[in-house]
């Protein structure tokens, strides 16, 4: 049959995500996998969203609360900021899809680093516009090269900090430089899904542009550290303007009630964000000293997450690694044949990984 569909539609590929455990447990009919592919949080959700969820389970009959009233608040107390100033979102990803597509229409541009994270460059061609990919500089956002291509037909740029897939932090003077040169005219996002990792103590928050004069976005994710990746909730900060014409085309019942709830309670679970972020850095520390002791390259991260150079085909080891039943996620689709990239585990799961790698280069 033919639909009428436009062509920068119809030549998207889907979103490829980290395979599920369960399903890699059906196919190799094994019991104990380990995934270390999405960056997920490897302690669990906290244990106050649990309780929360439970406690709200009773209301589901009932529509959530559209505009994330309770949320909203909590969120902009934490930053000192209006709720105007907060859009929140099924998962981040929503916010990202919202903004392009209030945005970008056919033939405008988006500028962003190459490799980024998949699903920026699927929501810049939905709307039929371009992006425009800027390559990394030894593995470092190249932010005097993205001036560069900002031109005419620019509309949005995005960063990611750190970036995804290296864990690369852009440093507080080049962010605020960056921020200076360019145009009022067009928006800028920050994505800081993993900021809660950073352990450099001068980094730079897309809060602290707020009120630049300049249109910034910064984008969190309950994702990561607080463990609720399957729950789908995000938000975006930015200029209540830019919050206004979002939520006119935001679904009206974007965000869950249980996700609603769980957020608030993961944002008061203070402890559990400090164990989670102190077991990623102890683990970090553990995955480096152990690569360096096998003579295997990697990129120091500012993530919960890090590149590993394993100098084979890098869909090959991936495959490699399933059959031990350890998920990681090939670096070849990101322009990396020869890395994979790995997140932050339990320490026993962090050794299986390290164990698994062993055996297959
Ligand atoms: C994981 C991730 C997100 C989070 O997406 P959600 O929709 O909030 O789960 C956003 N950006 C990047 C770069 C990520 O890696």
């Amino acid at each position: 049959m033919k639909l009428s569909v436009p062509d920068y539609i119809l030549s998207l590929k889907p979103y490829v995500a980290g395979k599920p455990l369960e399903e890699l447990e059906r196919e190799y009919g094994i019991t104990d996998a380990v995934k270390l592919a999405s960056n997920e949080n490897p302690l669990g959700p906290s244990p106050l969203a649990i309780n929360a969820i439970q406690q709200a389970v009773k209301d589901l009959h009932r529509y959530p609360n559209g505009g994330s009233y309770y949320l909203s608040e909590r969120i902009s107390n934490y930053f000192g900021i209006k709720k105007e100033n907060i859009i929140l979102g099924n998962g981040s990803d929503d916010i990202i899809a919202m903004l392009a597509r209030v945005l970008l229409q056919r033939g405008d541009e988006a500028v962003l680093p190459r490799p980024s994270f998949l699903f920026y460059e699927i929501m810049i061609r939905s709307s039929g516009a371009i992006p425009v990919e800027v390559p990394l500089k030894d593995c470092l956002t190249d932010l005097s090269s993205m001036l560069e291509r900002i031109g005419p037909k620019t509309r949005l740029i995005f960063l990611t900090n750190p970036h995804n897939p290296t864990g690369a932090l852009i440093a507080k003077p080049a962010m605020d430089e960056f921020v200076r040169e360019i145009p009022a005219d067009l928006v800028l996002i920050i994505d800081e899904a993993y900021i809660e990792f950073v352990r450099e103590p001068n980094c730079p928050r897309s809060i602290d542009y707020l009120d630049s004069g300049k249109i910034v976005v910064g984008l969190r994710t309950f994702s990561k550290a607080y463990g609720l990746a399957g729950l789908r909730i995000g938000y975006g900060l930015m200029p209540s303007f830019l919050a206004d014409i979002l939520n006119r085309i935001r679904q009206p019942f974007n965000v869950n009630s249980l996700a609603q709830a769980a957020a608030i309670a993961a944002l008061d679970d203070e402890a559990f964000l400090q164990d989670t972020i102190e077991l990623v850095s102890d683990e970090m520390n553990f995955i480096y000293t152990s690569l360096d002791d096998r003579g295997i390259e990697y990129l120091k991260s500012q993530a919960n997450f890090l590149l590993i150079r394993v100098g084979k085909d890098a869909n090959e080891v991936f495959e490699n690694l399933l059959k031990q039943g350890v998920i990681v996620r090939s670096m070849t689709s990101y322009g990396y044949p020869d890395c994979i990239r790995v997140n932050v585990g339990l320490h026993d799961e962090n050794v299986r990984m390290l164990e698994a790698l062993d055996k297959v280069l």
